[in-house]
Parts: C-alpha cells; sequence; structure tokens
C-alpha cells in the first residue's frame, strides 16, 4: 500500500482554487461564444479556434506556456497566467465581448484574432 503519510503539500498550505476573484480564461470565453467539443466533452485546438480564441499562447509578463484554461484575457489585449493577470482580467464573458467590440479585436471570423505574445514582433 502506498504511503501517503509524507505528502509534497501539507493540508496547511495555503492553496485556494475557487478563489472567486479569478477573471474568465480564454476557455470561459470560448463557451460563452458557444464552442462545441468535436470530440465527445473534450475541446480541441481547432474547437476553441474555431470561435476565434487562441488554444495555446505565452503570459505577456513572465512568458509561461498557457492554455485556454489557465489562459486570462487581459485588458491589454494581450495573454496572461494566473499569477499575471493581477486586476486586468475581465470579470465576466459579457465584459470581455464588450472589450473586444469596443477596441475592434477578435470579433468570430475575423482575421485579427485575440493577440497573443506569440504575434509580439511578428510580420
Ligand atoms: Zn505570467
Amino acid at each position: 500500500m502506498p504511503d501517503y503519510s509524507n505528502p509534497i503539500m501539507s493540508a496547511s498550505d495555503d492553496v485556494d482554487d475557487t478563489d472567486p476573484a479569478l477573471p474568465v480564461s480564454v476557455l470561459d470565453c470560448a463557451i460563452g461564444r458557444g464552442v462545441k467539443a468535436s470530440d465527445g466533452d473534450l475541446f480541441t485546438g481547432a474547437d476553441i479556434e474555431a470561435v476565434g480564441l487562441p488554444f495555446f499562447g505565452g503570459c505577456q509578463c513572465c512568458a509561461a506556456s498557457i492554455a485556454c484554461y489557465n489562459a486570462y484575457p487581459s485588458q491589454t489585449g494581450y495573454l496572461r497566467c494566473r499569477d499575471c493577470i493581477g486586476e486586468i482580467g475581465f470579470p465576466t464573458t459579457a465584459a470581455f465581448e464588450e472589450w473586444c467590440k469596443a477596441n475592434d479585436a477578435n470579433p468570430v471570423d475575423d482575421e485579427d484574432d485575440y493577440r497573443t505574445t506569440n504575434d509580439v514582433g511578428s510580420n
């Protein structure tokens, strides 16, 4: 029987994965746009990109590699990771869509997708 008496993280470590202040993730926004899973319950990169959002990206601040479930759109127009999003994420998917409209960013079917750090320096 495995020994669980020495876990890597103790119960006293302050880990809160249910922080209600977390902004919406790219996945939340994709769901808000009605993304359809092409493979059962799993969303593929193509599914996410079909609604005009990136599946993979890089954090604007720390360059961490992030995917739709842990990438947060920020009001800079770039993605940020959970550690770097701070107060500049979007509280709701509706707020994100409003920002996109106001900034002419990433309307669905437009070629100008929401930017990621992968785009920095391109062109
Ligand atoms: Zn970061």
